[in-house]
């Protein structure tokens, strides 16, 4: 049983999978359905460095430990959540939630610091001011 190529119509000789004259693949040949198309979604994760992740989680601990403590450490967790933002902006989406708590936390916990050193201040000038009221 002979076939045809549906290209140029030369008779394909049995057995052979491309037309010997233009080369375009039989009809029916099984060779369509090889191409593997559900190989290469294979995820190459694992190959993505944890460094985001810790710097994310590095910053927000931080940040959570100067806001405990009013300390200044707030400005290394600012700077360690916008650097794990924008790590986690490249690769993998993970930590991006953690980073940004990170950087909330961090702004908050400054804003406490600027406030009790204003309240500080405010009270060393009210002390300043006390003997003028003898
Ligand atoms: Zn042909």
């Amino acid at each position: 049983m002979a076939k045809f190529c549906k290209n140029c119509g030369l008779e394909i000789k049995e057995g052979s999978l491309y037309c010997e004259k233009c080369g375009s693949p039989v009809d029916s040949a099984p060779v369509v359905n090889q191409v593997p198309t559900t190989y290469p979604s294979q995820p190459t994760y694992q190959g993505v460095p944890n460094k985001t992740n810790s710097l994310a989680i590095a910053g927000f601990i931080v940040s959570l430990v100067s806001l405990v403590c009013c300390s200044p450490a707030a400005v290394i967790s600012l700077i360690l959540s916008i650097i794990g933002l924008n790590e986690s902006k490249k690769c993998a989406n993970e930590g991006k939630g953690l980073a940004i708590a990170g950087i909330v936390i961090s702004v908050i916990a400054l804003l406490f610091l600027i406030l009790i050193i204003c309240i500080y201040a405010i009270g060393i000038f009210s002390i300043y001011d006390t003997p003028y009221y003898y």
